[in-house]
């Protein structure tokens, strides 16, 4: 059992309460937290913060030796940087490169990530990760020819990921995206998430060029569908795609352009949103609106998505940089939600027993210390984004990571 003391405390719970010169005591799940509680404390020191430790819910690890090879900049000239690029970046990515990307994520308060997985040849590095994965098995494929030997390929992933499932392993599934997967196996792979009550997460309305696409066959991705696929048609509305996920738990990964009606019907749904905004800036896409987004009451999560459109999976710097894109949000305010995106909302999506700290829950904590002290309560939030790039330690399931 430990008991730690700190100057600020943020349980992130219900009430969002933050308590000042407050204790926790835990051992792998929290026991209690508040005032006065048994045992000997260590006291973290001035200006001494204990907070949920951090999750990242959407990246693409297979990407992560990507620094300066891609094209950033426009959306559809990075795709196709992606496409050539993919195999050489992806063979080139073994252990040391995922160690390193592993150690940015936990150095950052990083207790847990989701990972896309589009080829399964991750999984032989993220089985015995030092932090919680939960891992997202992807579909993409639009040839009608061939969706059975797709669904198989997706399907024996999902089987040898499966086996390696324990209390820091999960799994999850992932359709790519309403433009890249034929509707069957859209169904077929929402089927199973259904039967097995796994967490899913797709790709939606990240593009201009995916508006266009879908609404009317046209635009950019006219042209690249011409040129890499030789099939110019969409192959479903997106208001159909989204209702394809009724009573399932998914988050839906950007939306830079969903319209008012999907938003609703993302409401609707019960589902949630991931929002990257250091990917969509570098891709030049817009940046998501997050006023529509809390007027639905739909729960954001903001993520690093991969190096594929990130100079970093630092998770203190994706919402320092999100605090200071959305100009026409109250910082202050604004503050508060991030941290709750990288907290308990993001916990709610990846199905996972922590981001706040509650009794019961498990003890995944992170401690660092502000440069100085905060005089209004309010204000917490904002510093300690302004101010954490790093954390000092990181607890998982009670342990020193
Ligand atoms: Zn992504």
């Amino acid at each position: 059992m430990i008991k730690l003391k700190a100057d600020y405390v943020l349980t992130m719970n219900e009430k969002d309460e933050i308590l000042l010169n407050a204790e926790i005591l835990f051992s792998n799940k929290i026991i209690d937290i508040g005032y006065n509680l048994p045992g000997e404390s260590i006291y973290l020191g001035k200006n001494s913060v204990i907070m949920p430790a951090l999750i990242n819910t959407h990246t693409h690890l297979e990407f992560s030796k990507n620094k300066t090879s891609l094209n950033y900049g426009d959306f559809i000239t990075w795709l196709d940087s992606v496409i050539n690029s993919r195999e050489e970046l992806f063979i080139s990515c073994k252990g040391e490169c995922y160690k390193n990307a592993i150690e940015e994520m936990k150095k950052s308060g990083v207790c847990a990530f989701g990972e896309i997985s589009s080829t399964g040849n991750d999984l032989k590095y993220l089985k015995y990760s030092p932090l919680k994965v939960v891992y997202f098995n992807e579909i993409i494929g639009t040839n009608p020819a061939i969706v059975d030997a797709m669904y198989q390929d997706f399907l024996n992933r999902v089987n040898e990921s499966k086996q390696y499932q324990n209390e820091k392993f999960k799994i999850g599934v992932s359709i790519h995206s309403p433009y890249s997967v034929h509707p069957i196996l859209m169904d077929k792979v929402i089927e199973l998430a259904k039967n097995e009550n796994l967490p899913i997460q797709a790709h939606f309305m990240e593009s201009k060029a995916e508006r266009s696409w879908l609404d009317k066959g046209e635009g950019e991705f006219k042209l690249f569908f011409e040129k890499h696929f030789k099939n110019a048609k969409p192959l479903i509305k997106p208001i159909e795609f989204l209702e394809k996920f009724k009573n399932t738990n998914t988050t839906f990964i950007h939306c830079v352009y969903a319209n008012e009606k999907e938003l609703e019907k993302i409401s609707q749904l019960n589902a949630s949103i991931a929002h990257c905004p250091v990917s969509n800036r570098l891709l030049n896409v817009g940046k998501l609106d997050l006023e529509r987004v809390k007027n639905q009451s739909i729960p954001y999560s903001v993520a690093t998505d991969g190096m594929s459109s990130n100079y970093s999976l630092n998770l203190f710097k994706e919402i320092r940089a999100a605090l200071l894109m959305h100009t026409d949000l109250h910082p202050k305010y604004l503050a508060k939600d991030l941290l709750k995106a990288v907290t308990k909302n993001a916990a709610k999506q990846l199905h996972l027993n922590n981001g706040s700290l509650e009794k019961d829950k498990d003890a995944d904590l992170i401690t660092f210390k502000l440069p100085g002290k905060v005089k209004e309560k309010e204000l917490i939030p904002m510093h300690i984004i302004l101010h954490t790039t790093e954390v000092e330690e990181l607890y998982i399931n009670g342990e020193k990571i």
